[in-house]
């Protein structure tokens, strides 16, 4: 396998993803440039300070924080696309929504270095799909880099490849995120939600469900499903505050879209309780409210 250097990488969406990926790479001293959305649109705090933020929080934290965010350059996608042309990575991890995906790769693809991986941080959307509208000179350098949150500390990383993905650009990445990220790899197949969403969304679903039914309160269901029935994670509606009601509705619809004609996951609608939620903009710990803290 030919050595592939990465000497700095692109981060697209400071998110509760980006910006902690972008964290964990400067971290461990690899320079990123974090672009998001124009700041009229986009977060309103920098998104640097957000993602230094992260670097703080960090357990051991890092020696250096100041240092280490000096390494992270924030962009947006007006005025600094050119900045793509020196970065080797590109990690996409912006809303999880195929239509806004392909917008912005067809307007990132014209900037990318001819050498580059690209790879999407999707939870679930179709690694082919989003292979499509780039270029074809790009498509074999293309792939799902699936990260867990947090992603300081979730050992697992889902890499997912797209028909035209080299198995070469495979086995460069999994060098990079295992040696250098600290990270384990499964490589998953291209299907609805891979495997660790397919399996991990519909229990939450079904949690939920079964929650309102019963009448069971978010503490209850929580001490059943998490660090007190022995779990080193979260229990369901903590981890659903983490990862954003929101993405995990999207990550829903995705299992509703593509595995409609399964009977075993026909039956996963979005819980009325989520809905709600989302409906009332409680998205969460991003947004200070969801399951736990209410508007
Ligand atoms: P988020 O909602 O926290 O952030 C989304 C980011 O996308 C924001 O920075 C926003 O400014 C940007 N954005 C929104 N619309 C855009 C557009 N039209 N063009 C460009 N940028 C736009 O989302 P997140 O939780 O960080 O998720 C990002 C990706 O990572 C998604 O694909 C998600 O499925 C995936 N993911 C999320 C988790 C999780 O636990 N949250 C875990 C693994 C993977």
């Amino acid at each position: 396998m030919s050595r592939f250097l990465v000497r700095k990488v692109a981060v697209l969406g400071a998110g509760v993803m980006g910006a902690q990926i972008a964290a964990h790479l400067a971290n461990v001293r690899v320079p990123v440039v974090l672009f998001d959305l124009p700041a009229k649109e986009g977060p309103k705090n920098g998104i640097v300070s957000k993602a230094v933020e992260g670097l703080k929080k960090l357990k051991p934290a890092p020696l250096a924080v100041a240092d280490n965010a000096a390494l992270i350059q924030q962009a947006n996608y007006e005025e600094h696309l050119e900045l793509l042309q020196d970065c080797d990575l590109i990690i996409e991890a912006i809303a999880e929504r195929l239509d806004w995906k392909l917008d912005l790769y067809t307007k990132i693809a014209p900037h990318v270095a001819s050498h580059a991986i690209v790879a999407s941080n999707t939870s679930g959307l179709s690694i082919g799909k989003l292979a499509e509208v780039l270029p074809e000179v790009l498509r074999p350098r293309f792939c799902g880099i699936h990260f867990f949150n947090p992603p300081r500390y979730m050992y697992l990383v889902e890499l997912i490849p797209a028909p035209a993905t080299q198995p070469q650009v495979l086995d460069q990445l999994e060098a990079f995120v295992t040696t250098h990220l600290g990270k384990g790899v499964v490589r998953a197949k291209d299907t609805p939600n891979f495997v660790a969403n397919r399996v991990g969304i519909a229990g939450m679903m079904a949690t939920m469900i079964e929650a309102e039914k019963f009448g069971l309160s978010v503490d209850v269901v929580d001490d059943l499903t998490g660090k007190k029935l022995g779990r080193a994670s979260s229990g369901t509606f903590r981890t659903a505050d983490v990862v954003g009601l929101d993405t995990l509705a999207h990550v829903v619809k995705t299992m509703q879209d593509n595995l409609h004609d399964d009977p075993f996951y026909a039956t996963y609608a979005t819980p009325p309780v989520l809905a709600g939620l989302i409906a009332q903009g409680a998205l969460g710990q991003k947004s200070g409210a969801g399951f736990y803290k209410k508007v």
